[in-house]
């Protein structure tokens, strides 16, 4: 693609973003700043600034840029937080926190996404980002409590320990719901009496699946 195009493509990218209410100018300068062409590998490459999940290996998606940047701007990140994203996949959406927070911790059951996301964030030298093979839905108990987790697999409700790893204050966007049907992204903040639950908008993502993968 040449320099023109390619530039083009990118404005468009972010007009998409804003017209599918992305608003936060943090999150849209994060989105801008972070290339989703480099987390995107092979046949599907050159769609990566089109406003569509696309596939990734593993039977995994990399999620839609508007929901990437609607998840981000309702964890109401400071620039101080400290952040669990469960759901690697590709890397990308832990890339756009790591422009937002002090630290972000990614897990993901396939240890070939966890791989191939550490190489891109190498890459393009974001050292406060550390990735983990784990099974997500237990949260990562040694680097708990977090300011802000974020699941990007769905769940049919919220897993209790990542719950119990919220900091008082804490916020948590997750897709809850049965995964072949459409799902409620919706937002919960700890408080000091319990936690008070905000439903976003429908949303559609792979399952949260138990276990380690295959490969
Ligand atoms: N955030 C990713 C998209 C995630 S797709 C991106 O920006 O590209 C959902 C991911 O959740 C998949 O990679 C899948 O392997 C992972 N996943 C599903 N169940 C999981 C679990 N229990 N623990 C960790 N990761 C899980």
């Amino acid at each position: 693609m040449s320099e023109d195009a390619l530039s083009e493509r990118k404005m468009q990218f972010l007009y998409a973003l804003r017209s599918r209410g992305v608003t936060d100018t943090s999150v849209l300068n994060a989105m801008e700043k972070i290339d989703r062409g480099a987390f995107v590998r092979g046949l599907f490459q050159d769609r990566a600034y089109e406003d569509m999940p696309l596939p990734i290996p593993c039977g995994q998606t990399i999620s839609q840029p508007s929901v990437v940047g609607l998840m981000t701007q309702a964890l109401r990140l400071t620039g101080r937080d400290k952040v669990l994203e469960v759901g690697t996949g590709s890397g990308y959406q832990a890339a756009i926190l790591s422009a937002l927070s002090r630290r972000v911790y990614t897990v993901d059951r396939h240890r070939r996404l966890v791989r191939e996301a550490r190489e891109v964030f190498d890459a393009m030298n974001l050292t406060n980002i550390t990735a983990f093979t784990a099974d997500g839905s237990f949260g990562l108990p040694d680097q708990a409590p977090f300011d802000r987790i974020l699941v990007t697999a769905a769940a049919e409700d919220p897993p209790g320990p990542l719950l119990a790893q919220l900091k008082t204050g804490g916020i948590m966007v997750l897709p809850v719901g049965q995964s072949d049907h459409v799902q409620s992204l919706i937002r919960v903040t700890r408080t000091e009496s319990g936690f008070d639950y905000d439903e976003l908008r429908p949303v559609r993502f792979v399952p949260l699946v138990e276990g380690l993968g295959k490969e």
